[in-house]
């Protein structure tokens, strides 16, 4: 898409000379500092804010705003409502909202090595939709697809498992309470591909799944009740499947061919897997964890033989794997590529 024509030096107007006293029905409205373009063509209204922008860009970008603009006959305009003789078209949404939609569109502020805030992703999905704008829609899927991946290997990568709880992301700037706030905005506009990663990482604290978290703000990051009904689901189905798959690795019998030290091996294969289960140290979190973190679990007296090592390897990575395919039906969302067909996803990723 071509970039919108630059606009013209911006007027800041000191609200002094915006609201005349005299006029009682535009004492409160002010004009807004950005975006008041002396050459602009549409006055936009949103509460009590007035916008001085051009009709061509607006609708050069969105279908709703051209036909909106086209009801405006200019011989009707003795009729219509105006200000310094341009139309004033009222819109109802917040001045903020429109304040965020023109600087997505005068400024391309979507640089995508520079994080976006969340609050910008929710405006554009939003009003994307409202005023059929595509690559509103399409910047803020893409920021969520790149995060939540559906391949194992772009996961990996991406180290999400390193994280820290209050959810840091590589394009969106982090705040507390941000995975919730996600997981809500991808049920209400079905930007489903990305809920197995997002419900998954939802686990590492059940608490909040249940009982919310505050933002940065003081206010409460609530996730809706299906995400919650998700979460709990799909934590009993992956500790259910976990010891067969992740940590099949640890059953002594997978090396009974092929041990070379079977003693030592299978004693401290046991050893640990009883330990590790009695104690309850796995989590759902633990599905994806790696190999080399796994050593961790392993009882300290003495090494596994090379075979037993090499082995163990190679089962715990097909069981990963095989639960990185499972993951969305964990959460009842089906498959992969049921989820991709309904949420097409533009990157390639793995
Ligand atoms: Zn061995």
């Amino acid at each position: 898409m071509a970039a919108p024509k630059p606009p013209n030096k911006r007027r800041r107007t000191s609200a002094e000379d915006d609201a005349p006293e005299s006029n009682l029905q535009t004492s409160n409205v002010t004009r807004s500092e950005d975006f008041w373009f002396e050459d602009g063509t549409i006055v936009l209204q949103a509460e009590n804010t007035q916008f001085l922008v051009h009709k061509s860009v607006l609708s050069r970008h969105s279908v709703v705003f051209s036909d909106m603009f086209s009801i405006l006959q200019p011989e009707n305009m003795d009729d219509e409502p105006s200000v310094e003789g341009k139309p004033l078209v009222r819109v109802f949404d917040t001045a903020e909202d429109i304040d965020q939609l023109l600087r997505a569109l005068y400024d391309r502020g979507c640089d995508p090595r520079r994080k976006m805030p969340f609050k910008v992703i929710e405006v554009m999905l939003r009003l994307g939709n409202k005023y059929d704008i595509p690559h509103f829609v399409a910047e803020a899927t893409g920021r969520l697809h790149v995060e939540f991946p559906t391949t194992l290997s772009q996961w990996d990568v991406q180290r999400h498992w390193s994280l820290p709880r209050g959810g840091s992301f590589r394009g969106i700037k982090g705040q507390k309470g941000l995975l919730f706030d996600i997981v809500n905005l991808a049920l209400q506009y079905e930007i489903s591909s990305i809920l197995p990663a997002a419900y998954f990482l939802c686990l590492r604290d059940i608490d909040a799944v249940l009982t919310g978290t505050k933002r940065d703000d003081g206010s409460e990051a609530i996730l809706s009740s299906d995400a919650q009904r998700a979460c709990i689901q799909g934590r009993d189905e992956i500790l259910e499947d976990i010891p067969r798959q992740t940590f099949q690795w640890m059953d002594p019998t997978e090396y009974s061919d092929v041990c070379q030290n079977a003693a030592v091996c299978f004693r401290i294969l046991s050893y640990s897997v009883v330990l590790l289960w009695k104690s309850g140290r796995v989590t759902a979190s633990d599905a994806f964890s790696q190999r080399e973190q796994m050593d961790a679990y392993l009882d300290g007296g003495g090494e596994l033989c090379s075979v037993c090592r090499e082995t163990s390897r190679f089962i715990h990575s097909a069981g990963r794997s095989k639960m990185w395919a499972s993951l969305p039906s964990y959460f009842d969302l089906g498959s992969w590529k049921e989820l991709e067909k309904e949420d097409p996803r533009k990157i390639v990723d793995g």
